[in-house]
């Protein structure tokens, strides 16, 4: 049975009174994981290693394979016809360093707490990294974004993590302008140089690219559409960035590694066009934020196309399951893709619900619950990006993502019960996270260095 607002709020009273799940259902305990774990694959189709490889800013509807209008993405699309591209996955926040907390930990965000501008994220969190480290992996972390640093404690668990600092690749490509981070092709050299260098090593690499992050600055030869309108040059960047995940594909085929490795390809939140007024991201929980590429290619699974939803959360678990990762100290909020991976019936369609937080007091503070066809968003107070958009204060709104998925009618007008039943599951939801594991983010003051970083993002304003 597919849950309702209402048989989801019995099912966790249920499981509250028989003490099973801590996270309502929500928790696949790595245990059970690695129970699960199948047979040996055979040497041709093993996972000798991991690529998580996160595209910064990409809304999933902005890439041909994601049915866009424009071809912007001719080698991710290429990548994804090899692979199982995930239709409906979703990010648990808006901006950068809320979401990848919770792809790194498999945390939702009430339980890593990772959520205002100046949190770090804690060292008792047990991070993606820090698993494939411990499973005995080179772990290398590469990013163009301030938010995934050193300076927010990202860092755990990478033998090798590097943040690309601007100023070397700006003084060696001076007619090129700033975006405000360094671009992709300033990433890809050192990153293949250290895959290079694993040799026969397994390795775990999360590489971080922040195009097509404002500012929105294709250059000249991926331009393709009229310049001077920032949608325009954001799918340019699209294009751009799609250019070097050609590249870093090629190498590894060169290197006789694709075919060993497993590469994810997500994003960590996506980028409003004027969806619901406004621009840009982190200012509300609306699909265009949230919706984000997922696709996995690895020989041992056919290409497929999956319309489940799932989650960033999912990823961590996936991972354990697929490479019989020994994680007993990481708490597990999300479920393995494996059986979908493997072309399977969702043997968990009660996972199927995301829930996302935005608790960024310059922006917006709200949470988001999508389950079943319904979404919810509740906004507790915000900060509009445009002086034309209305404030909101203590606003629940509720949609029919499956026949209205652009979230234009706002069916809590016409249906309060309903709407009132999701929020009741948000509710509890988001409690029943906290109550299984809560960590408090660091929570320090940002010095005028990484502020002046975060604002050229147009953060921290
Ligand atoms: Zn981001």
């Amino acid at each position: 049975m597919r849950n309702t607002p209402h048989n989801l709020v019995g099912a966790m009273v249920r499981r509250a009174a028989i003490g099973v799940c801590l996270a309502c259902g929500a928790v696949v305990g790595v245990g059970g994981v690695l129970a699960q774990a199948g047979q040996p694959a055979p040497q041709e189709q093993r996972i000798a290693n991991v690529v998580v490889f996160l595209v910064d800013t990409l809304r999933a509807d902005h890439l041909k394979c994601y049915d866009y209008f424009r071809d912007t993405s001719p080698n991710v699309d290429a990548f994804a016809a090899e692979g199982v591209l995930f239709e409906r996955a979703f990010a648990h926040s808006s901006w950068t360093r809320t979401s990848v907390a919770s792809l790194f930990t498999s945390l939702h965000p009430a339980s890593h707490s990772c959520q205002d501008e100046p949190d770090s994220m804690s060292d008792k969190l047990v991070t993606m990294a820090e698993v494939f480290k411990a499973n005995g992996y080179l772990t290398g972390g590469f990013s163009s974004n301030i938010s995934i640093s050193e300076k927010f404690n990202c860092q755990q668990g990478f033998d090798f993590f590097h943040y690309f600092e601007r100023e070397p690749f700006f003084k060696a490509n001076p007619g090129r302008k700033d975006p405000g981070y360094v671009p992709i092709e300033g990433m890809i050299p050192d990153t293949l140089k250290w895959i290079d260098a694993a040799g026969d090593k397994p390795f775990f690499l999360y590489f971080h690219c922040t195009d097509p992050h404002y500012q929105y600055i294709p250059p000249d030869e991926y331009a393709l559409w009229s310049k001077n309108n920032p949608f325009n040059s954001y799918d340019g960047e699209i294009r751009y960035m799609d250019a070097f995940f050609g590249k870093f594909i090629s190498h590894l085929r060169d290197k006789g590694k694709l075919d060993s490795t497993l590469i994810i390809f997500t994003a960590d939140h996506g980028e409003e066009w004027g969806d619901h007024g406004g621009a840009s991201h982190g200012y509300t929980l609306y699909n265009e934020v949230l919706h984000v590429p997922l696709i996995f290619r690895h020989p041992k699974f056919k290409p497929l196309r999956r319309p489940e939803l799932v989650r960033q959360i999912d990823v961590l678990p996936t991972l354990i399951e697929l490479c019989g990762l020994k994680a007993a100290d990481a708490t597990i909020q999300g479920r393995t893709l494996a059986p979908l991976l493997a072309g399977q019936p969702d043997p968990q369609p009660d996972q199927q619900f995301i829930q996302a937080d935005l608790l960024y007091p310059a922006k917006m503070e709200g949470y988001s619950y999508e389950c079943d066809g319904w979404k919810a968003v509740y906004t507790i107070r915000n900060k509009p990006m445009s002086q034309r958009i209305r404030p909101k204060e203590n606003t629940l709104e509720v949609f029919y993502t499956r026949q209205d998925a652009a979230e234009r009618i706002n069916i809590q007008v016409i249906d309060p019960a309903r709407g009132n039943a999701l929020l009741e599951v948000l509710n509890n939801r988001r409690a029943a996270f906290a109550q299984q594991l809560k960590i408090e983010a660091l929570k320090g003051q940002i010095d005028p260095e990484t502020l002046q970083k975060l604002k050229s993002l147009g953060y921290a304003q």
